[in-house]
């Protein structure tokens, strides 16, 4: 999508230092990260949310990146989390589907 900015990051028009990259997915730092370790992981193609997901492999292909590079950092030593916000309520700012991959630091439950 045009004016999407995790299309532009995805599709190279916004430079950007990639933790990962597959020919589905790409991983890379949050601008403004809430933990030590603090990464998007998204697909390339542009699907707005969680709520929007048609074809089920997209999940195969984020989760799978995800854990890849969570374990390629080692953050499974002290834990890592995963956040999939969805829709305005739950604090979604960019409408293009993407997890957070969260380690580094200790996270209270339930989350806020
Ligand atoms: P959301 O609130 O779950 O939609 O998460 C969007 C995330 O994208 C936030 O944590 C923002 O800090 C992050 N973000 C927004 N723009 C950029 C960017 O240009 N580069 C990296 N992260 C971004």
């Amino acid at each position: 999508m045009s004016d999407c900015i995790f299309c532009k990051i995805a599709g190279g028009e916004i430079p950007t230092d990639f933790v990962y990259r597959d020919e589905d997915v790409v991983v890379f730092r949050d601008v403004a990260p809430q933990a030590p370790t603090h990464l998007l992981v998204i697909p390339r193609c542009h699907v707005a949310s969680s709520a929007e997901v048609k074809d089920s492999a997209v999940w195969g292909a984020l989760m799978g990146a995800a854990v890849k590079v969570a374990l390629s950092l080692g953050l499974e030593k002290d834990g890592y989390r995963m956040v999939i916000n969805t829709g305005e309520g739950s604090g979604q700012t960019v409408p293009h589907l993407h997890i957070h991959l969260l380690s580094g630091r200790n996270f209270g439950w339930p989350p806020g």
